[in-house]
């Protein structure tokens, strides 16, 4: 039986972890109501980890923990105390999904004072989340009376005891029901939830939640040596499992991708994982457990990062864990859970690109994720899949239940669970009319864009990735008027040397098929963060340290990125774009580290390009004040309206609360976006635009209106802005809006709606 614990202690505090871990399975293992196992457990907590007090609180519905159990509090605040998740240190505990230790938690700013629990009397704090499937389900502290400083052992103990405890809150024990899993019960109504469109596309199936549950029938283990054999034989699989499913995929073979899964892999082989794999055995884990633990850990530590490389690493060790899971538990393992359904939509919290590949592509209609960004890895493969994907969708997982019906709508950045007849009814609808659609824009390939009255637009595409590059043919699209350079080197964990963006640059211009490409240099920065690019917080990055600024500071990169560019276009065009360009003498000193490159190259002997053009990207006002200086020395120029605007009404594009602040159809953008044709077409300098509004047909209408020839935007858009120009009356549409441009109004969209209806263009 448990002794009372010494109400003081100064030394190591935790006994043998193992000792504590086969007391709790004891308990466990045990008959009795929860009440009391409960009760037992945070007994024998607070003894081995001599703590005046252990409590075990556990997550309800509305986000509130109950104080479940506790040893030291009063008894009487037991299922009486409830905190919020965020209220507290307990809460941010629940909030954060990570441990806490203080030595005066009382001092501590969100500290909460709950009277009738007499934790007056405690200093000091150490809280663990109790997680399941990577959710919080509960928290698990202990306190001292003393101002102590708790342990990297003793935190890593808790964590331990509090994934053995959240089996005993799932009921993973035994396969009875328990009072804890209402917690799991979902609701049978439908729900609509926002996210953002990854991949684009629509479809509808059924729920197949992507790793679901693992059941791990033992946590405890007697034995660590066997264990231990059992994980590294389980490791050794997975490795050639891994290995065959690579070299198997067509996918793997090219593009991004390609460099997406071989990155995976080195991580698979990382050792410093199965070392903490096979430490957490030593604790007295069973072999799953340890995996468990260890992931838990790792999203603890590296789930909360800013960092885009170390999220992707969090998934890509998620998507091990499981993977490395399945070949523990073997063929009768739950690892895998239930099988998919012929019609799957995939819920997950977010992936690992390999484990998308691990399903049957034929039967996947489409991928919801609570996490992700379009350059999260997962979306990047299922692009290149071309499986519809909609990010960020909040609490996705929770509200899914496996087989509901799902409909995906990524190109509205919606999912609809549990859709009622009328929105099955609407989908199909608007996949007849997708189908329509994809026809009407696939007779238009080879048509050029021209207006009812005879003027050309030139439209273009935007591209970053090598998968973007399809479009150039799918879409009959003049050439890439924006290929985003940073986005390659935003996927890659490290920065790629001259050789190495040669091939990129190289195999950009062979799957253009001799269109034109205009390569943007490195725009990093602002919201474009390198994983390995470290650089000191700022306070507005988008107005920061960032574009052509980093590069005539750092001369070096920009140099072996041109370097690069010259070389990859032996014999070809080579279109040269610096992005955010806000005086003439920028571009001059740009200007001249591609003269300088390009006399090095012509020193090598090197095959030149046969045409080298370099042109700016208009982004900031302050420079179309100087077109007049500016045009003499440019090539072309491209209008980036997405950073023109933010700048323009200073409003940051990223802020969701402000994306309908202002409207780009809004007179004093259009009057603006004039005056820089009108400087263009007087210096005689092609001027394109390519923000995001020039893919919408409104936008791109009114565009055209006011003096662009050339638009490049998304490969999707092409098909809908050509059918509006080839039904377009240029001359008269110019007309009518320039007769509203010095109009006070918000915006002009409802009046150039009405004069696309009077033209009969529907957009
Ligand atoms: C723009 O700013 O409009 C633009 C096209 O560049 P990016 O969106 O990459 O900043
Ligand atoms: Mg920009």
């Amino acid at each position: 039986m448990a002794q009372d614990p010494p109400t003081s202690y100064r030394g190591p505090l935790v006994s043998e972890p193992r000792q504590l871990l086969a007391r709790v399975r004891d308990v466990m293992a045990g008959a009795g109501e929860n009440q009391v196992q409960f009760d037992q457990i945070t007994k024998i907590i607070a003894t081995y980890m001599v703590a005046e007090v252990c409590s075990i609180y556990i997550r309800r519905s509305g986000d509130q923990l109950e104080l479940y159990s506790t040893q030291g509090l009063k008894p009487s605040a037991v299922h009486n105390t409830f905190l919020r998740v965020g209220e507290g240190i307990v809460g941010d505990i629940a909030a954060a999904g990570r441990p806490f230790a203080l030595a005066d938690a009382q001092a501590h700013p969100n500290f909460a004072y709950r009277p009738e629990t007499g934790e007056e009397f405690y200093s000091s704090l150490m809280g663990v989340p109790i997680l399941r499937g990577g959710r919080v389900i509960g928290v698990l502290d202990v306190q001292n009376r003393t101002k102590r400083d708790y342990t990297d052992e003793e935190v890593e103990t808790l964590q331990t005891v509090a994934m053995v405890l959240a089996e005993l809150i799932a009921g993973g024990t035994s396969n009875q029901e328990n009072e804890f899993t209402a917690l799991d019960e979902q609701s049978t109504e439908p729900i609509r939830i926002e996210g953002i469109m990854l991949s684009e596309g629509l479809g509808i199936g059924r729920a197949h939640l992507h790793s679901p549950r693992v059941n791990i029938e033992k946590m405890v283990a007697d034995n660590p040596l066997v264990e231990r054999q059992r994980l590294e034989k389980a490791f050794r699989e997975m490795h050639g499992a891994l290995d065959e499913m690579l070299a198997d995929k067509a996918v793997a073979k090219s593009g991004e991708h390609k460099d997406v899964l071989e990155t995976y892999r080195l991580i698979a082989e990382d050792a410093g994982w199965l070392k903490r794999m096979q430490e957490a055995i030593n604790t007295g884990l069973s072999a799953e457990a340890s995996v468990q633990k260890v992931q838990n850990d790792i999203r603890a530590r590296m789930g909360q990062t800013s960092d885009p490389y170390l999220r992707e690493r969090v998934h890509d060790f998620d998507d091990l864990a499981h993977r490395l899971m399945k070949h523990l538990m073997g063929e009768n393992g739950d690892a895998g859970g239930n099988e998919m359904p012929d019609e799957a939509i995939l819920i997950a919290r977010s992936m690992g690109p390999a484990q998308l590949l691990d399903y049957d592509a034929s039967k996947l209609k489409g991928l919801v994720l609570e996490e992700g960004s379009s350059t999260s890895h997962v979306a990047i493969v299922a692009r290149a899949m071309g499986i519809p994907v909609i990010g960020r969708a909040p609490d996705v997982l929770s509200r899914v239940n496996e087989r509901d019906l799902i409909i995906v709508d990524a190109n509205h950045g919606q999912v609809l669970i549990r859709p009622g007849k009328e929105a099955q009814n609407a989908f199909n609808e608007s996949v007849a009319e997708l189908v329509e659609q994809k026809e009407r824009y696939a007779a238009l390939i080879d048509k050029p864009a021209i207006t009812r009255d005879g003027e050309e637009i030139k439209l273009l595409i935007n591209a970053g990735l090598m998968i973007d590059l399809a479009h150039l043919e799918e879409t009959g699209a003049s050439g890439v008027g924006l290929y985003r350079t940073e986005i390659p080197f935003m996927v890659r964990s490290k920065f790629p040397g001259v050789d190495e963006q040669t091939r990129l640059y190289n195999q950009v211009l062979d799957n253009a098929g001799g269109k034109p490409v205009i390569f943007r240099t490195l725009d990093i920065g602002g919201d474009k963060v390198l994983p390995y690019w470290e650089v000191e917080a700022e306070d507005n990055p988008s107005m920061g340290w960032r574009a052509i600024r980093v590069a005539l500071d750092r001369p070096a990169l920009l140099r072996r990125q041109l370097r690069a560019m010259i070389r990859a276009a032996a014999g070809r065009d080579l279109y040269i774009m610096f992005p955010m360009v806000a005086e003439v003498s920028e571009f001059v000193d740009a200007k001249a580290l591609v003269d300088k490159e390009m006399e090095r190259e012509k020193q090598r002997g090197a095959v030149m390009p046969r045409l080298v053009e370099v042109g700016v990207m208009l982004e900031v006002p302050s420079l179309a004040f100087q077109l007049p200086a500016l045009c003499p020395l440019v090539d072309f120029i491209s209008v980036g309206s997405n950073d023109l605007c933010q700048f323009l009404f200073a409003s940051d594009r990223g802020n969701p609360r402000l994306s309908s602040r202002y409207d780009t159809l809004s007179p004093v953008v259009l009057k603006f976006l004039k005056s820089i044709t009108d400087a263009c077409d007087l210096a005689g300098v092609p001027v394109s635009l390519c923000g995001e509004m020039a893919g919408r047909p409104l936008e791109a209408m009114a565009l055209a209106a006011i003096g662009f020839r050339r638009l490049s935007m998304t490969g999707s858009s092409i098909g809908p802005v050509k059918e509006m120009i080839l039904g377009l009356q240029l001359s008269a549409m110019r007309s009518a809006i320039e007769a509203h441009l010095d109009m006070p109004d918000h915006s002009l969209r409802e009046t150039i709606s009405e004069l696309a209806r009077l033209q009969g263009i529907s957009v």
